[in-house]
Order: C-alpha cells, then sequence, then structure tokens
C-alpha cells in the first residue's frame, strides 16, 4: 500500500508564484514516488501580519470573531492558488478551508485549539488519487464562526490532520534546514539537530523556538506522531522530533531558545501575608492573561516585591489590573519594563548533572550580563534578562555548552 504523506508549508515557502509553483513541484515528485500527500499551507510571506496591522487600524483591541475572520483569510489565498499550480500540472488538487473540511475548534478566538478533524470527506479523494490542500491556522466553533489557532498555527493544522488521517509521516516545511541547536538566525554557528525528543522540542517551543508551534508539538506528542522538520529551500534530512526511547545519547544541553516578546511587571511593597500572591495573579488570571515568569522576593518589614512576566500583547492590559490591586491592598509602586528577554537553556541531559545553572550563570557574569529574574524546570534553566544583550548571551551561552561541536545524534 502507498504511503499517505501530510506536507506543511510555511509562509516564506508560499511567498509567491514561484515558491508555490516550487511547492507544487515537490509534490507532483512525491506523487510520482508512490505516495499519496494532502497539504496543509499557510498564508503567503508577510500577508498574516499585513492583516493583523489592517485591524489594528480600526481598533487597536479589535473584536476576537472578527480579527479570526479577516486574518484568516490569508491562506484561503494560498490554497487556492497551490491547487490551480497542481491541477496545471495534471494532478487533481483541491482547496478546502477549515470550514469546508470541519476543523472543529473551541471558541477561543485568536488561540483556540482543535477538537476534531473530519476526514470522511478528503480520505476518499486521496484514495481516488486527489491532493487536498487545507488552509492552516483556522477552524470553526461551534457556532459556525470562524476561528483561528494562534500565531505559527498551521505547524498545529498540519500534525492535526496527520493525526486524523493517520498518516505515515508528517514534513513540516520551513525557511532554514531544520531545528538548529538555536535560532541560526542569531547565530551563525548554531548547529542541525538531526533528531529531537517531544519532550526537549516543547521545551524549546514554549521559549521562543518558532520553528514549530508549541501547540503542535503538544499535539504530536499527545498522539505520538513523528514530524519531520526540513526546508523547503535546500535538499536534506531536517530534523526527526520523536518520542524519546527512539534517540540515542545526548549532549546535557542540547538547545537554546529565546523571546523578546514579555514583558515585565513589579508591585512593590505588597503585605507578606499568606494569599497575597493569589490576590495579585488571580485576577491577571481572570482576564485570561497567562503569566510566565514569578518571582516574589523575601520579605523586609513585613512587606515584599512581586514580579512576573506576560506576553507583550497583554502587557497594557496587566498593568492597568496590577495597578487597581495595588490599590486594593495597599501596595506600593507598580514598575514595567518591555525592554525585556528571555533566554533559556534545553536538554534533557540536564537533570543527571549538577551545576549546569552555575556554568550558564559564570558564562552570562563573564559577559556582563546581568540577571533579572531565574526560573527553572526539570530539563530547562531560563534567565530574564535585558533586551539588547539578547543576542550576546544566545552566543556566549551557545560557546559555553560547546554546541557548535558536531553531533552524531
Ligand atoms: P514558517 O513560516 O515556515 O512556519 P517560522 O518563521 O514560523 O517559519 O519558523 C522558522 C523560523 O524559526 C526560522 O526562520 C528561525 O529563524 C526560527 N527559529 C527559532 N529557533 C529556531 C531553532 N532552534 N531552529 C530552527 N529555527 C529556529
Ligand atoms: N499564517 C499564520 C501566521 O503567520 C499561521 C502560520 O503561518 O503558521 O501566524
Ligand atoms: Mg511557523
Amino acid at each position: 500500500m502507498s504511503k499517505l504523506i501530510v506536507k506543511k508549508f510555511g509562509g516564506t515557502s508560499v511567498a509567491n508564484v514561484e515558491r508555490i509553483e516550487a511547492v507544487a513541484d515537490n509534490i507532483e515528485r512525491t506523487i510520482k514516488a508512490g505516495s499519496k500527500v494532502a497539504v496543509v499551507l499557510s498564508a503567503m510571506g508577510k500577508s498574516t501580519d499585513d492583516l493583523i496591522a489592517l485591524s489594528k487600524q480600526i481598533n487597536p483591541e479589535p473584536d476576537l470573531r472578527e480579527y479570526d475572520a479577516l486574518v484568516s483569510t490569508g491562506e484561503q489565498v494560498s490554497v487556492a492558488l497551490l491547487a490551480m499550480a497542481l491541477l496545471k500540472r495534471g494532478i487533481k488538487g483541491k482547496s478546502y478551508t477549515a470550514y469546508q473540511l470541519g476543523i472543529r475548534t473551541n471558541s477561543s478566538h485568536s488561540r483556540a485549539r482543535i477538537l476534531d478533524v473530519d476526514v470522511d470527506k478528503i480520505t476518499k479523494e486521496i484514495e481516488e488519487g486527489a491532493v487536498p490542500v487545507i488552509t492552516g491556522f483556522q477552524g470553526m466553533n461551534e457556532f459556525g464562526d470562524i476561528t483561528t489557532l494562534g500565531r505559527g498555527g498551521s505547524d498545529t493544522t498540519g500534525v492535526a490532520l496527520a493525526v486524523a488521517l493517520d498518516a505515515d509521516e508528517c514534513q513540516i516545511f520551513t525557511d532554514v534546514d531544520g531545528v538548529f541547536t538555536t535560532d541560526p538566525r542569531i547565530y551563525d554557528k548554531a548547529k542541525l539537530l538531526k533528531n529531537v525528543s517531544f519532550e526537549e522540542m516543547l521545551e524549546l517551543s514554549s521559549m521562543g523556538a518558532k520553528v514549530l508551534q508549541l501547540r503542535a508539538v503538544e499535539y504530536a506528542s499527545k498522539f505520538n506522531m513523528p514530524i519531520r522538520v526540513v526546508s523547503s529551500f535546500n535538499e536534506g534530512e531536517g530534523t526527526l522530533v520523536q518520542e524519546e526511547k527512539n534517540i540515542m545519547e545526548r549532549p546535557i544541553v542540547s538547545g537554546i531558545s529565546s523571546v523578546d516578546t514579555e514583558a515585565k511587571l513589579t508591585i512593590r511593597g505588597v503585605p507578606d501575608i499568606p494569599g497575597v500572591a493569589a490576590k495579585i495573579l488571580g485576577p491577571i488570571s481572570d482576564a485570561g492573561i497567562d503569566v510566565d515568569v514569578i518571582v516574589q522576593n523575601i520579605g523586609a518589614d513585613k512587606t515584599t516585591d512581586f514580579t512576573f512576566t506576560v506576553d507583550k500583547s497583554d502587557f497594557s492590559k496587566a498593568e492597568k489590573i496590577l495597578k487597581e490591586t495595588s490599590n486594593s491592598l495597599g501596595g506600593g509602586q507598580v514598575e514595567v519594563d518591555d525592554q525585556i528577554a528571555k533566554i533559556s537553556i534545553v536538554g534533557r541531559g540536564m537533570r543527571a548533572h549538577a551545576g549546569i545553572a552555575s556554568k550558564m550563570f559564570q558564562a552570562l557574569a563573564e559577559n556582563e550580563i546581568n540577571i533579572l529574574m531565574i526560573t527553572t524546570s526539570e530539563i530547562k534553566i531560563s534567565v530574564v534578562i535585558s533586551k539588547d544583550e539578547m543576542k550576546d548571551a544566545v552566543r556566549a551561552l551557545h560557546d559555553a555548552f560547546d554546541l557548535d561541536r558536531e553531533l552524531d545524534t
């Protein structure tokens, strides 16, 4: 029986008509080699950014139902163009929006979660030799409204479709050769990783490695669907993201992620009594704002300082809420800083090794990089630093942990 491959192509891979023709060639080669194919596409180039910018011109905080109706349109353009390019080659390409197909999500507009994908319609078509070309990033909720899955969400559509179709492979085509030890655009010494475990990729993605959307990795891990990340520009094996047990021994630290999309808020002089953290963060979470790094200082004079980070898109809302909390708690000043970056080192090997944190802090100290906050998990250490030191910190840590050495994994 022939193999079924789900191929997802990102924005740069479909940025113009020439790139779309190249994607059609890729699909034609796969079909000629005897496989069946289903395709998921992102919007062309930066068109999602342009649509978001348009919506913000009307209202900086637009109605989210209408925001989703707007920003989902980018994908509708690319899928129709690719279907045309396939038809030109004599391949039965057929475009589908998430609505036409039945990609059901919850109702969290702008960051919806996929609940299930109805593949009945396309399964038969694939058997008959057609190639469905499906819009990434979008879904529909129980009311039939269009939803979107958050930035980078086409990766999740790709994985969800591969799971629903019980595909043999899920390939994510992007503009770099695979998953690297760190963002190759930040450090040219970054090395391509041939294998990454789901667990490591979850940490790398959640800490900012946007090469795979976090939800896509969560979905793949939950259903044990391996993902191959490959370049749509260069030939190569790329990176296989899969269950840990299949992966050989590994260095202590396998990757470094960085993000500069968070902001830091501090509330000073709050009473150092039980329940105060809940009083501060309760209203923040009630407003649907996710909090990331949290630090509460040791109290002095029966008061304490409390600091946390949120995504920049939630920054002004969080600041307003925190000022109200400060008034009601009789707390002091609220201080904010949106010029921060978070750098994380990730590795399964960290579990069994002490001293990794001190090595990380030493490397930062030698480069005169001041640490503002620290947080750890079993296989990750993150620090918050000043945004203008982000690239230097990534390079310093990449060197300190020798990540540019040749790996045989
Ligand atoms: P696509 O449009 O194909 O979905 P994205 O821009 O979402 O592509 O993701 C690919 C980008 O992810 C790369 O261009 C690279 O700059 C960035 N990136 C960040 N961290 C990593 C990493 N560890 N390995 C590879 N790429 C990374
Ligand atoms: N087009 C969407 C975005 O730019 C989804 C994606 O590319 O994965 O975020
Ligand atoms: Mg992406």
